[in-house]
């Protein structure tokens, strides 16, 4: 019948009693006729301990080390699992990433897969064998064969890369959870069950803090067409399906490096509105976001910036065609603006700029891979163009410049991602990676990252190159870069323009990017380089936001209801991130969550 292929994580294999059940679904599946590939994590919370261990003996472990000490975790399980199948009269085997021929890049702590030999796995299958892989690892091709890890959660991309190589007829993951909801169960227990979701919603939401799946697995599924399902461990439920068009044939070589930007598009309709100098205060964006949808003007891209003192800038696009009505809007609403703490200050300042065009780059291949955007980044300042504004998602990286750039980025771009000439498009032919699934709400999910920190430089000279200075130098680190947002006004120092640049990094590398950028920082002319750790970003996703104006705005009149604070607004097509204080950051998620009805009547209960 079906080659399918199954992982079960860590909770799912927690106990010996877990694993025997886990044993007698595999047994029932194979019974049923069907031939199986087990994929399985560490037991319960061994990978954590490990970790926890190394903590104790170095605070910098070595990474090969922390993969030889790491991969150990779901060798216990394999063993175990296959001994239980073993058990029930099923002839089974286990097996570790090298002994599959799992050949990853020799990156220790989170390796890429290359390609996975596909010769010993079939040959068990075809003797009638489950074949029990551990999740997680592979062996490096390069040099010594060294052990390597995909990154913790890394199990999901393993099962799903297995099953591209072998083009099972559909990969299961098994977890703690009955499948994809609304968002963490564990901080709202109203969220509901999803009964699909498309790929490229999920990338979103799985980068943006949802751990339910490790977004790369969203990223083969996407890219090879694997038909993918997240279930229950404990039912029979059908769970969660993550939807992907057709793709296009692709080699099973590079699996994980192969082509990162699919298109370079651009769109010369576009133009800028931007409030200086709003008051650094809960329902700022609220009121402005609620009026303009009011006025029923469709916003593209909306970013705030932090400012030296009190006071804020926001800057929004839309098409040019209704310019005219944003900007009466915005007008009309700056009066009310006016910053209270200096109220003889000028009031909030409205800046229109019309002659601007946004090219971007898409692909599923720039998760974690800050490489792609700072290459994007670099092109544009070789080919002398100054970037106004910067929109980042999993799978989209869009830079506003001037229209009369746009010609001249779109050819270098394309160029440099050796895109083809009808793979350039403008987005009035809507690509196909933003259609929605059949959710009747425009919002499918809402997630929380506590694992973000920020980074402001202040003082960056406003120059073409000066972003992929900065992207580049964090990219060559592997410090992969999330919100990225330019200050609105212009300041002249010493007769240089200079504006402050604000960003997002994980927490793990929040230090090290700031002593990375400190050192060039005189260098380069930059001014401060601040961190912020006590942050939390809190997201909505969803395809069907794309047109709908009053998304925005109850995101943010949740948010100020609620007094919770805006640091940070970025946003991309499919989802609008805030950052927040971090004692703020579960409340921020609830209050949002609940503001899009996307309670249902079940309460969640996640078994321990
Ligand atoms: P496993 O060990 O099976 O890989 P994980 O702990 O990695 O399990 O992922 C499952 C967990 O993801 C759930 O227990 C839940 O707390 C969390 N989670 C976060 N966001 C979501 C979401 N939107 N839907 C479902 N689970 C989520
Ligand atoms: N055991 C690894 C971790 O805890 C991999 C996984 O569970 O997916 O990160
Ligand atoms: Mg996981």
């Amino acid at each position: 019948m079906a080659l399918i292929v199954q992982k079960f994580g860590g909770s799912s294999v927690g106990s010996v009693e877990r694993i025997q059940a886990v044993a007698q679904r595999v047994y029932k599946t194979v019974k049923a006729g069907n031939s199986l590939v087990v994929v399985v994590s560490a037991m319960g919370k061994t990978t954590d301990g490990l970790v926890k261990l190394a903590s104790e003996i170095s605070h910098n472990p070595n990474r090969r080390e922390m993969d030889m000490l790491l991969s150990t975790g779901e060798q216990v399980t394999i063993a175990l699992l296959s001994m239980a199948l073993q058990e029930l009269g099923q002839p089974a085997i286990s097996m570790t990433g090298a002994q599959v021929g799992i050949v990853t890049e020799a990156e220790h702590t989170r390796a890429r897969i290359l390609h996975i030999e596909t010769d010993r796995l079939l040959r068990h299958i075809h003797q009638g064998k489950v074949v029990v892989v551990a999740g997680f690892q592979g062996i490096s091709s390069t040099g010594d064969l060294e052990i390597t890890t995909l990154g913790r959660g890394g199990s999901d991309t393993s099962a799903v890369a297995i099953a591209a190589a072998i083009e099972a007829d559909f990969c299961e993951i098994y977890t703690d959870v009955p499948g994809i909801l609304t968002t963490d169960p564990r901080l709202v227990p109203e969220a509901q069950l999803m009964d699909a979701i498309t790929c490229n919603e999920m990338l979103e939401l799985a980068s943006l803090g949802a751990k339910v799946l490790h977004p790369r697995s969203v990223e083969i599924a996407r890219n090879y067409g694997v038909p993918l399902v997240v279930r229950s461990s404990w039912t029979e439920d059908p769970g969660t399906w993550v939807t992907s068009l057709k793709p296009q044939e692709r080699s099973l070589v590079n699996l994980e490096i192969a082509r990162s930007v699919d298109a370079v598009e651009f769109d010369t309709n576009q133009a800028k509105v931007a409030l200086l100098r709003v008051p650094d205060k809960p329902g700022v964006a609220a009121k402005l976001f609620g009026e303009i949808s009011r006025q029923n003007v469709d916003v593209d891209l909306i970013i705030q910036s932090i400012h030296e003192g009190n006071s804020n800038d926001i800057a929004f696009t839309v098409t040019t065609p209704i310019l005219k009505r944003a900007e009466a809007v915005a007008a009309a609403i700056a009066p009310a603006l006016r910053n209270p703490s200096n109220p003889k200050s000028d009031e909030a300042e409205v800046m229109i700029e019309q002659d601007i065009a946004k090219v971007s780059i898409s692909g599923a291949g720039m998760i974690g891979r800050p490489g792609v955007a700072a290459k994007m980044f670099a092109t544009l300042a070789e080919a002398g163009v100054n970037i106004q504004m910067i929109s980042t998602s999993e799978v989209k990286v869009s830079c506003v410049v001037d229209a009369t750039d746009c010609d001249r980025a779109v050819a270098a771009l394309s160029n440099a991602f050796e895109i083809a000439v009808e793979e350039q498009h403008s987005p009035l032919s809507t690509p196909h990676s933003v259609l929605p699934t059949q959710h009747s709400h425009p919002v499918c999910g809402v997630a929380l990252d506590m694992n973000q920190v920020r980074l402001g430089i202040r003082q960056v000279p406003d120059k073409a190159g000066m972003a992929a200075k900065l992207f580049g130098i964090l990219a060559k680190h592997n410090i992969s870069v999330d919100m990225i947002i330019q200050s609105q006004r212009c300041r002249i120092i010493d007769g240089v323009p200079k504006r402050d640049i604000a960003f997002t990094v994980p927490r793990m590398d929040g230090e090290t990017a700031q002593k990375l950028l400190t050192q060039v920082a005189a260098e380069l002319g930059w001014g401060e380089v601040v961190l912020d750790n006590a942050i939390a970003k809190v997201s909505i996703v969803g395809a069907g936001m794309v047109g709908q104006p009053g998304v925005a705005a109850k995101m943010f009149e949740a948010l100020a209801q609620h007094h919770i604070n805006i640091q940070m607004i970025a946003t991309s097509e499919i989802k609008i991130s805030c950052v927040v204080a971090q004692e703020q950051g579960v409340k921020a998620l609830q209050v949002i969550h609940a503001a899009f009805d996307l309670a249902g009547s079940e309460k969640f209960v996640v078994p321990a």
